[in-house]
């Protein structure tokens, strides 16, 4: 008897992606028919796009029945998408890689080749960062600088979200239930054997980016707080530090006024005083409402994510003893639009 072929699933989270998509498919089809030997399928996740991208999604489905979509019910960000993707993608290796063709699928054969010499997992890493902003890589050197030196888990600073993984991996990030997820820390965190293959950057053939500077600062303050509380140690240490100071020079002024009387004002040093401390403790709270919102969030356990539409159970129907399974209990169907 013929021995199964292994599964790949591609999971690719779009959020109006209706100018790129069609070229996407293209591309990584011709690279995926050079590959023998796997069934490959596709995980779209529709990431409450607002354009013709859900429209797309059902065309492609229709032609090709390896075309799986999900389509949120509003716009959840990249790393709910990638959740839906991992949680619903039952292959033996699953790929994961962005709509915009910036993630090159001709490294795919390199990818599936590393999983199968043993890696775990096998990730893209950019060799460049043409086409963006200085501010933006500085930035972005900035926090994983930061990020690396606060936390346990040691990020690459130039990896990209396009990698494949084995099916323990998958499941294994999939034990990480978190709402609030940053994707590039929980792949780092639950270890595994990584295999890196650079690139050149790509741009954007079409559409254009989804992150502004201000969304991008939010996601690195999640980052560090997902993962650390070296910035709560900060707080406490600055408090100590203070504290002393402040004993040593509370003594020093008693010890002046028992000797000297009560010297003029002390206007400035009142003042400066004030300010300062003013400052570290707004930056204190900061820090602890930081952790507090996090705790609030992950308290309410609300779905990372909403299914409005999904072809997932006509695809189980359509091919028997195929590999894709729905957890329905776990999420919001809306059975008008599911056959
Ligand atoms: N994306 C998404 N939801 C969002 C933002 C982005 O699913 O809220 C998808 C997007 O369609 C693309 C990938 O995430 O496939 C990367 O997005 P983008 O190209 O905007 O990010 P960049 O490459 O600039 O980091
Ligand atoms: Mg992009």
């Amino acid at each position: 008897m013929e021995k199964p072929k292994k599964t790949v699933a591609v999971v690719v989270p779009c959020y109006n992606e209706e100018d790129v998509l069609h070229m996407f498919y293209k591309e990584t089809q011709k690279i995926l028919n050079t590959i023998n030997g796997y069934e490959f399928c596709y995980l779209f996740i529709d990431d409450g796009s607002r354009d013709k991208t859900l429209l797309i999604l059902r065309e492609l489905a229709a032609l090709d029945h390896h075309v799986i979509y999900l389509s949120f019910s509003r716009n959840f960000g990249k790393e709910a998408g990638i959740y839906a993707g991992l949680k619903h993608a039952d292959a033996d290796y699953v790929i994961v890689m962005d709509a915009d063709l910036q993630h090159p699928p001709t490294l795919i054969p390199a990818m599936i080749q590393a999983v199968e010499e043993g890696y775990d997992c096998c990730a893209a890493m950019r060799l460049s960062r043409t086409g963006e902003s200085k501010i933006r890589s500085a930035f972005s050197r900035t926090f994983y600088k930061i990020s690396n030196r606060l936390t346990d888990v040691k990020m690459e600073q130039n990896a990209v979200d396009f990698r494949i993984m084995s099916r323990q991996m998958v499941d294994s990030i999939l034990e990480l239930s978190e709402v609030q997820r940053f994707s590039k820390g929980i792949f780092a965190w639950v270890g595994y054997h990584t295999k890196w293959i650079p690139y050149e950057n790509v741009e954007r053939p079409a559409g254009k980016s989804k992150w502004s500077f201000w969304g991008l600062f939010k996601y690195a303050i999640d980052g560090i707080t997902a993962f650390s509380i070296a910035p709560l140690r900060l707080v406490s240490t600055m408090g100590c530090i203070i504290s002393v100071f402040a004993f040593i020079y509370i003594i020093i002024t008693l010890i002046q006024t028992l000797i000297f009387g009560i010297d003029v004002p002390g206007y400035v040093t009142t003042l400066c005083a004030v300010l300062f401390l003013g400052g570290i403790m707004e930056l204190s709270i900061g820090i602890l409402g930081e952790y507090i919102g996090h705790i609030y969030m992950e308290a309410k356990d609300r779905p990372i994510y909403l299914i409005k539409e999904a072809n997932l159970p006509k695809r189980r129907a359509a091919s028997s003893g195929t590999v894709y399974s729905v957890q329905r209990n776990e999420e919001n169907y809306d059975t008008n639009t599911m056959e």
